[in-house]
């Protein structure tokens, strides 16, 4: 069994080419590690990786983890990230949404295996459903609709934390489950549909900003150098520390206060336009991180205003701009 405390070996990154993905590439690629970035390009896109494709510490393959992993690739650390994030991608195509979970998961699982590998789930808080616990701690199982717009993204995540359990007992695998709550920062997508990069370029366009429902619903941000942050030091715990662990804001705001923030520092009127509110939309969600905080000495250092400026800055400057579309 290979146990390099993240110091040496081949990094395998499956979506590495997506939002977190790609930040993930660049910090391990800084640090001089060797990574692979495992993508099929659904929702990720090359130009994130762009940076990295002259330098011999990185490679991309083109790949579909619903098929098994190519024999000739080897990791010593396998981060799988592979699954679209966002709810209109995601619920694109629910079917291979759920088999990307699951069998994305089985077959990273049976390389980890094969190599002998450590390897990370990219969970999410979306395993607590609509909570009736708040906030939610890792104990709390959850209130999930098994046969909603949602369920595809909730259930697949659902049994690949329950694969990524039983393989770690089966085969004593250094199994590591990371339970991911709203995270948002430059890099984004612009046809995503998230909150936050609709808002910010809606803004940016002097728009509308499109709420769903009356805004009253509640998420917790986590700005993305603070969620890799965490996702490395999960990788790095001792083998037998296997969570789950939450990673996330424990600041919680109303969309409604988001909204008001964001045309407050991009320096426009507040304007608002309602639509309904998408089914089985959570109406409450924050992170507990105690147990982040207590077993990775983790917890987020940017403040919202902050990242929300940088976000604000990259959208303003770096990110192709694309009118988006309200859901409703
Ligand atoms: P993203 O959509 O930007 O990135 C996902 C990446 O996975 C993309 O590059 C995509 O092309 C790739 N991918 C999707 N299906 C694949 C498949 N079958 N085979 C190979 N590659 C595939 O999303 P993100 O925001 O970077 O999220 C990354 C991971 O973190 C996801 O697993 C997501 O569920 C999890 N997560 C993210 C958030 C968040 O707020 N961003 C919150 C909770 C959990
Ligand atoms: N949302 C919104 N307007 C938008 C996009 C999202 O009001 O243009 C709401 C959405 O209904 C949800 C919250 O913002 O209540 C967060 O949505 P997102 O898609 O970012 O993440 P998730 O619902 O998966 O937490």
């Amino acid at each position: 069994m290979n146990d390099n405390f993240g110091t040496s070996g081949t990094v395998l990154v499956a979506g590495g080419a997506g939002f977190l993905g790609s930040h993930l590439c660049k910090r391990l690629v800084h640090e001089g590690r060797r990574v692979i970035c495992l993508d099929n390009l659904l929702t990720g896109r090359r130009e994130n990786v762009q940076a990295l494709l002259d330098n011999p510490l990185f490679s991309f393959v083109l790949h579909d983890v619903i098929e098994p992993i190519p024999l000739d690739i080897s990791a010593t650390h396998i981060y799988n990230l592979a699954c679209p994030a966002s709810p209109r991608h995601y619920q694109a195509d629910p079917v291979h949404t759920l088999l990307t979970c699951v069998y994305g998961s089985r077959n990273l699982l049976e390389l980890a295996r094969k190599c002998g590998a450590r390897i990370l789930q990219a969970s999410t808080s979306e395993v607590y459903g609509n909570p009736h616990v708040h906030p939610q701690p890792e104990s709390y199982r959850g209130s999930v609709n098994t046969v909603g717009l949602r369920s595809c993204y909730d259930e697949g995540k659902r049994c690949a934390e329950t694969l990524f359990s039983d393989y770690g007992a089966r085969w004593h695998l250094p199994v590591k489950i990371a339970r991911i709550f709203n995270t948002y920062g430059p890099g984004m997508a612009p046809d995503d549909g998230r909150l936050v990069s609709n808002f910010i370029l809606q803004a940016l366009n002097g728009s509308p900003l499109t709420v769903y429902g009356d805004g009253s619903q509640t998420r917790s941000l986590c700005y993305v150098d603070d969620l890799i942050e965490g996702l490395v030091r999960l990788m790095n715990t001792p083998p037998l520390f296997h969570g789950p662990v939450n990673l996330g804001g424990p600041q919680e705001n109303t969309v409604l206060e988001i909204a008001r923030l964001i045309c407050k520092l991009v320096e426009v009127e507040e304007s608002f336009q309602f639509f309904p509110l998408p089914s089985d939309d959570p109406e409450q969600r924050c992170p507990d991180i105690a147990l982040a905080r207590r077993c990775l000495k983790w917890q987020p250092a940017t403040g919202l205003e902050a990242g929300l400026r940088k976000t604000i800055d990259y959208f303003a400057h770096d990110a192709a701009y694309e009118p988006q579309e309200a859901q409703g």
